[in-house]
């Protein structure tokens, strides 16, 4: 019997970034994860790139770990100057017949 996914449980973190080591915080990420209740499967993020980008949103590589940069509300855009990395998905030769 398949799960029809009925109830949902987030894990949030939440992470406070600087552009250098004990500087001052100027970033913040949220990495949000979700699962079914019922059954215990993790859910994907989808149309996001793969990585991390501290200025928008990006997935873990299995896409389970949605990765968000986010500011206090009433807070100044972060500065830019942190680098961030995106994953290329490449098929190895061979693979596509
Ligand atoms: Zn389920």
């Amino acid at each position: 019997m398949t799960c029809e996914h009925p109830e949902f449980r987030a894990q949030v973190g939440v992470g406070r970034l600087s552009q250098v080591e004990g500087g001052p915080i100027t970033h913040y990420t949220a990495e949000i994860a979700i699962k079914c209740v019922a059954c215990g499967e993790p859910f994907q993020f989808l149309g996001l790139p793969m990585g991390s980008n501290a200025y928008g949103a990006a997935t873990s590589v299995d896409a389970l770990e949605l990765r968000a940069a986010i500011k206090p509300q009433n807070g100044p855009e972060p500065p830019p100057g942190l680098p961030g990395f995106s994953v290329k998905v490449t098929t190895p030769p061979g693979a596509m017949q």
